[in-house]
């Protein structure tokens, strides 16, 4: 909620609030339902109170980094990600970090700071094509990630390479990136992820692929690391986000992409958090 000089505004992030020079002034509670009317702004509570089911992933990927979202610096966060991931999922031996642009870019400076590898820009993003991996289509997606990322050859070249990713969803990118930063002439490409392995579809509103489609609900750490041709994949632990979204605060947000606990229990006809196996995918 901001407040312009002549009136209330309202939107999703605090960026928007920022491009039109409202000022914010707070977060909606969980709930809360606010009117404006020529009377003025009306704020009330009609539902009881229940457990908060905030958006983890909104602090991964979907928020932009100069927002403050669940009273946080987004950019802070991811950093601090980056950071407990660098701690996690160390790679000794590399000689720069990179980031998958732009998401990845606050973890990578995490990650850089903490492990004392120094960062660099591996991959250059054109600003010209959106996001990818809510593009429908197969062809689409991969089209779009060629077009999307350049890798600089002479930053690359004869060096072993941590890349920082927000998370993987189908693979698919993660493996064109992967090729495309050997092809540019890095000796070794060590991804790592700010995320947990995104196992189970999101059913509270953002569009993530069936269950059977998320690589990650079907195969390990290491076949994942084997199909996107790394030399090494690393994850953060739901344990590790929880600290980086704040311990005081971690059991406030819904983690069910990663966990398969929802905070709902059992939302469609065949599937089960608890029990669902998805089918293994071939990704030979
Ligand atoms: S399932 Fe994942 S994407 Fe959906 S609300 Fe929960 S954390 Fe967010």
């Amino acid at each position: 909620l901001g407040m312009l000089k002549n009136g209330w505004v309202l939107a999703s992030e605090t960026t928007a609030l920022d491009l039109i020079e409202a000022e914010f002034l707070r977060e909606l509670e969980a709930g809360e339902m606010v009117v404006i009317d020529e009377t003025g702004l009306h704020a009330s509570q009609p539902f009881p109170p229940t457990r908060l089911g905030r958006c983890i992933f909104e602090h991964v990927y979907f928020a932009k980094p100069d927002s403050v979202l669940f009273g946080t610096s987004v950019y802070e966060t991811r950093k601090e990600m980056g950071r407990q991931l660098a701690k996690e999922q160390p790679a000794p031996g590399a000689d720069l970090v990179i980031a998958v642009p732009d998401s990845g870019v606050p973890a990578a400076i995490g990650y850089a700071q903490a492990s004392g590898i120094p960062y660099d820009v591996g991959l250059i993003r054109s600003h010209y094509v959106g996001r990818t991996f809510i593009e429908p289509q197969q062809s689409i997606r991969h089209f779009g990630v060629k077009l999307k990322l350049s890798a600089v050859r002479q930053v690359l070249k004869g060096k072993r390479v941590v890349v920082v990713d927000d998370s993987i969803v189908r693979g698919t990118t993660s493996r064109k990136i992967v090729k495309m930063l050997k092809a540019a002439g890095a000796l070794e490409v060590h991804l790592r992820i700010s995320s947990p392995p995104t196992q189970w579809p999101c059913f509270y509103g953002i569009d993530t692929p069936s269950r059977q489609e998320l690589i990650a609900s079907s195969h390990s750490v290491e076949e994942i690391s084997r199909y996107v041709t790394a030399d090494t994949l690393g994850y953060i632990s739901l344990e590790g986000l929880g600290t980086a979204v704040g311990d005081r605060e971690r059991s406030t947000f819904c983690t069910a992409c990663f966990s398969g606990q929802y905070l709902t229990g059992k939302l469609n006809p065949g599937v089960s958090p608890a029990s669902e196996s998805a089918p293994k995918l071939a990704i030979a």
